[in-house]
């Protein structure tokens, strides 16, 4: 088996992208890696490379209308588009995914997101998906082998676990689950026919931020590829493609979109890789509406700014929540108490919106405060403008017994605060007054 998917045509440009297996049953045109590179819908956008976040997210990819002169990337509310010599050129030769055909295989307002998330990431290549868990489904797909081994966190999205545990094993895959902080566990883990690593920035709920820069020196040493969702942290809080992530995926439903008003998946890479995942997603099908780009294109232009906001505000929060006696614990990485701290100031250009504290009287009283808060919504999901509070007992770890989420750290009383981009002294004032409401009703 080859160790890395792909491997073979990286330094040469023979062999295809889904191996050996693939070879022989007869590629097609969408896996090749042979063809040839045409500049596609990307390169005709101005180069932002260079630019800061905030430019990027405004400027990268967005395209104003050539007919019109309208500002900004029109809707291109179309499922196909007009054949002529270029079009049956790209699919003879292979550079389909460079030439509008058909809106799965790629349309403008498409390419508008992601050359724009491209260049916030500072990755070569990106797709996007019709969900986080599409795009997470076609790239594993993508860059595993049947028969392969992978070794991934023992604290996954459910999603991502269900696939891990559930779909893989029709293909004879295996995966280990490791603590995500444990590097001699991880490296451990590797097996001979492993050939990914999988791993989340910032865990859930508890926050445990993984060195991504030791997880890829783990991944060349064993010619692995290194997959991460970096969906609690953006390319705002940190840039992994930098740090060594061959793969970053984000569920853009969360931060990147910003506002809780659609469902999207992302992925930034190099060329190479991305080109390998698009086949995936011409297969399983989770391309992104382009109506639901617009909406995306529109979000991500104010990425930078939210993610500003929603740190100042969490930041705030976190202290306060800190100094009240009935809060056991706090988890937020930019506070000197985080276990993560140093790494955290080290990697991290912004920490992100995301809290959890232990509240003193466990799972009733935490359900108790989120019925006495006004501001924020009892809701599962994160990362939009308006915070968002749950348990994680009764939403993302109610499959867990008592004693499971304990072993894991979440103990009863444990609460997940995405905190919104709402002022701090606000937010502030409502936990300290449902705070106060709680002691004094118990006293
Ligand atoms: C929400 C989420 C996903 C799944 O994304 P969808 O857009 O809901 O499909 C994957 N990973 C993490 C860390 C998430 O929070």
């Amino acid at each position: 088996m080859t160790k890395v998917q792909g491997s073979t045509v990286s330094e040469s440009i023979k062999g295809d992208s889904l191996g050996q297996s693939a070879l022989s049953e007869g590629v097609h045109w969408t896996s090749e890696l042979m063809r040839k590179r045409h500049t596609g819908p990307a390169q005709v956008h101005k180069d932002w490379s260079s630019a800061g976040a905030s430019t990027a997210a405004v400027h990268a990819g967005t395209l104003d209308d050539q007919a019109s002169g309208a500002v900004g990337t029109p809707i291109y509310q179309t499922s196909t588009f007009l054949l002529g010599d270029e079009q049956y050129r790209s699919v003879e030769e292979g550079y389909a995914r460079d030439r509008f055909i058909y809106t799965r295989y790629g349309n403008p307002n498409q390419w508008a997101v992601q050359t724009k998330l491209a260049a916030l990431e500072g990755a070569e290549s990106a797709l996007v998906f019709s969900s986080g868990m599409a795009a997470i489904t076609a790239t594993v797909m993508a860059m595993v082998d049947k028969g392969a081994h992978i070794v991934a966190s023992n604290e996954l999205y459910g999603g991502t676990y269900n696939l891990f545990n559930q779909e893989l094993p029709t293909f004879n895959m295996t995966v280990s689950y490791v603590d995500p902080r444990d590097y001699a566990a991880i490296e451990a883990a590797i097996k001979p026919n492993t050939q990914i690593l999988y791993f989340e920035a910032l865990t859930n709920p508890l926050l445990k931020l993984v060195d991504v820069k030791r997880l890829s020196e783990i991944a060349k040493r064993h010619q692995l590829r290194l997959i991460i969702d970096g969906t609690f942290l953006t390319p705002i809080s940190c840039r992994m493609i930098e740090l060594g992530a061959d793969v970053v995926i984000h569920s853009a439903s969360k931060y990147l979109n910003g506002h809780s008003d659609l469902i999207a998946g992302a992925v930034m890479g190099s060329r190479k890789l991305v080109d390998m995942i698009w086949p995936r997603l011409l297969t399983y099908g989770g391309c992104l509406d382009p109506h639901a780009c617009f909406m995306f294109e529109r979000g991500l232009k104010t990425l930078a700014i939210r993610m500003q906001a929603h740190e100042k505000s969490a930041y705030q929060l976190a202290e306060f929540l800190e100094q009240k006696s009935v809060i056991k614990r706090v988890f937020y990485p930019l506070l000197n108490s985080h276990p993560d701290y140093e790494l955290a100031a080290n990697v991290l250009n912004n920490g992100g919106g995301m809290i959890a504290f232990e509240i003193e009287g466990g799972d009733n009283a935490a359900l108790d405060l989120l019925a006495r808060l006004r501001i924020p919504k009892q809701a599962t999901s994160l990362g939009g403008v308006e915070s968002l509070i749950s348990l994680p007992y009764n939403t993302s770890h109610a499959g867990f017994t008592a004693k499971q989420r304990s072993d894991m750290g979440i103990n009863p009383g444990c609460v997940r605060l995405s905190v919104g981009i709402e002022d701090a002294t606000d937010l502030i004032n409502d936990f300290e007054q449902a705070l106060n409401s709680i002691l004094l009703e118990n006293k």
